[in-house]
């Protein structure tokens, strides 16, 4: 460029040293350079102003770069491209440059305004073209149309910003190191965090400030790896380490390291974050966690973790209740496989019931299915809970298998004292030898009886029954005989009663009676003598009978339709006249009581 501005100042003399250019350069060192094809392809605007300040030359990229036609710029007034706000300014520094008393700056950027009213930054080197005679006969701008550039400047500026602030104001402390480990970025938050400020820290090794002692060779060494190869250990991982803060004490982060190149040198940015805080509540979970281990190992009661229906954990009391080993267990089986199938539903309903969070925990009976097939009662104690993000069952369960056959057993021994007291209670009404009622028996049936027929006003009818001259009959067959005797007459007169609701009874000694409820007199009469005829037919033999070879019995029948002014015994006693009578008209008789009873 200097070249042509000499050469121009060669141009622009007349012989004679006259300057002749008079309105500016001479036109025919333009027109050299204007054909000169160099000016003409240049990328660059490349203009002349004489010293009044029209342009006289400008190429073609000069006028592309303003939209202009070459003939509408050439020998109008420069100022005109110059935006109105610094015109005047730019025309005082323009006289100075002309009059020499200003040396126009090598370079500096203003502003053109285009044909269509568009502002172009230009970046301007200027010379001064000057006459022979060393006088300024005008000014050769070359000018580079800088605008989208200084836009994509200033986007970039805007993001670094932007970039700036997110960095600034991050949660995590952000820190780039080079690859000597020097740090050359320290946000707000690792200012925070580790207690230096920025100023002081930048430049600085991580090595020294960083790093707690123990870690250092380490570090060191991984380093100088990076800064080779711009790989690492912890490069493009999130990692936990220990940190030092300004005051020396050690501090847990996690870190998450990326490499990146900056001038053919690997960088590396850290994102750290302080984790103090999840470590001490990792800490408390832990301890907890341990807490219920230990306390659960211990524990007699089975304990359980289900997770997505799955056994997750196992007490030792749970492996022997089930018989399985934990492992056999433990991400293998869900609560289903131990409990029996008629029991799913139930089981099905408590876990809903937990997992949609109507309740927080529950309590069921539920059959287990041990891992030999044997089936056990359990009492399950259930909660929930959530541990990263998972909802978990916690259950303790009792074996009441033992407490179920105690009640059992319980059960079946109140049942059989029951039926021991109902059949003692029975055997208080049993006469012992005969095994038909008693005498006892025979006045409570007749005492209800009684009070039945009154209710009622049914008849009511009684037999008493005596063994004919028995006490003979003991001493030629001995008394064990006679017992004998006694009982196949009871049951002679009990099986010649076909209503329920008659009863006979031992009286006492060889007497019996005969209880024969809403029975009218001709009925107690046939009843009567067929009890006779029956225990005659039992031909039980008594030879030295006066009356038949065999044992006979005298009866006696009374008849009564209870009302106030008796009572039962009434009923017996007239039987008993009867059976006197009966006695005393030959025996193996019926007598009746036919007068009224009273
Ligand atoms: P009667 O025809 O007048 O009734 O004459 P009897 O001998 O039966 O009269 P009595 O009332 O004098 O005798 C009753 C006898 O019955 C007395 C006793 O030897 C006998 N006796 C009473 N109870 C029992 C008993 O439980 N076992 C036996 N083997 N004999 C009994
Ligand atoms: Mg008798
Ligand atoms: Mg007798």
């Amino acid at each position: 460029m200097m070249k042509y501005c000499w050469e121009i100042e060669q141009c622009g003399r007349e012989p004679g040293g006259k300057n002749t250019a008079k309105a500016g350069v001479c036109p025919v060192a333009i027109d050299a350079l204007a054909r000169d094809r160099y000016l003409e392809i240049a990328e660059v605007m490349i203009a002349v102003i004489n010293t009044e300040g029209t342009v006289v030359y400008m190429n073609r990229k000069g006028c592309k770069i303003l939209g202009y036609e070459r003939d509408e710029l050439i020998n109008s007034r420069f100022d005109l491209l110059i935006p109105e706000d610094i015109r005047g300014k730019m025309h005082t520094v323009f006289q100075k440059i002309i009059h020499g008393e200003m040396k126009p700056p090598e370079y500096h950027e203003n502003e053109l305004v285009g044909k269509d009213g568009d502002i172009h930054l230009i970046s301007f080197h200027n010379s001064i073209i000057r006459n022979i005679d060393g006088s300024i006969a005008g000014i050769l701008f070359s000018g580079e149309d800088i605008t989208d550039r200084r836009i994509s400047e200033n986007k970039l500026a805007e993001s670094e910003k932007q970039l700036n602030i997110v960095v600034e104001s991050a949660i995590d402390a952000i820190v780039m190191i080079d690859s000597m480990g020097n740090i050359a970025l320290w946000n707000k938050a690792a200012e925070k965090m580790f207690g230096y400020s920025a100023k002081e820290i930048i430049g600085k090794s991580i090595l020294d400030v960083m790093i707690p002692a123990k870690y250092r060779q380490n570090v060191a060494k991984g380093l100088s790896e990076f800064g080779k190869t711009g790989r690492g250990k912890f490069i493009g991982e999130i990692t936990e380490a220990a940190a030092m803060r300004k005051n020396g004490s050690l501090f847990p982060v996690e870190l998450s390291i990326s490499a990146i190149n900056l001038e053919n040198k690997w960088h590396a940015i850290a994102i750290i974050r302080d984790i103090t805080e999840r470590k001490t509540f990792e800490k408390v979970i832990r301890n907890s966690e341990r807490k219920f281990r230990l306390v659960s190992e211990k524990s007699s009661a089975a304990v359980y973790i289900v997770q997505n229906n799955l056994f997750k954990y196992v007490n030792p009391a749970f492996e022997s209740m089930f018989g399985y080993d934990a492992s056999e267990v433990i991400d293998k089986l869900s609560p289903f496989d131990l409990v029996i199938y008629k029991d799913h539903a139930l089981l099905k309903k408590n876990m809903l019931d937990l997992l949609s969070g109507k309740v927080s925990q529950t309590q069921y009976d539920i059959r287990g299915l041990r891992k030999d097939g044997t089936v056990i009662n359990l009492k399950v104690f259930t909660t929930i809970t959530q541990r990263k993000g998972r909802s978990e069952i916690i259950s303790t369960i009792i074996d009441v298998t033992e407490q179920k056959n105690k009640e059992l057993r319980l059960q079946q021994e109140k049942d059989n004292v029951k039926k021991i007291a109902s059949q003692f209670k029975q055997l208080t009404y049993i006469d012992g030898l005969t095994g038909i009622y008693n005498r006892r028996m025979l006045d409570e049936t007749l005492s209800s009886e009684w009070k039945r027929a009154k209710r009622n006003r049914t008849p009511l009818s009684f037999v008493m029954i005596d063994i004919d001259l028995f006490k003979g009959y003991n001493d030629g067959y001995g008394h064990l005989a006679g017992d004998r005797c006694l009982v196949k007459i009871a049951k002679a007169i009990k099986d010649s009663l076909f209503r329920p609701s008659d009863c006979a009874a031992r009286y006492g000694g060889e007497e019996f009676g005969v209880i024969l409820p809403d029975t009218k007199l001709n009925g107690a009469l046939m009843i009567a003598n067929r009890i006779r005829i029956n225990v005659q037919n039992l031909r039980i033999p008594y030879n030295c009978s006066p009356i038949l070879k065999w044992v006979t019995i005298s009866l006696g029948v009374a008849h009564v339709v209870p009302d106030n002014d008796l009572h039962p015994n009434d009923l017996i006693r007239a039987a008993d006249l009867a059976l006197y009578k009966a006695k005393n008209s030959g025996r193996n008789k019926v007598a009746v009581f036919e007068e009224n009873i009273s």
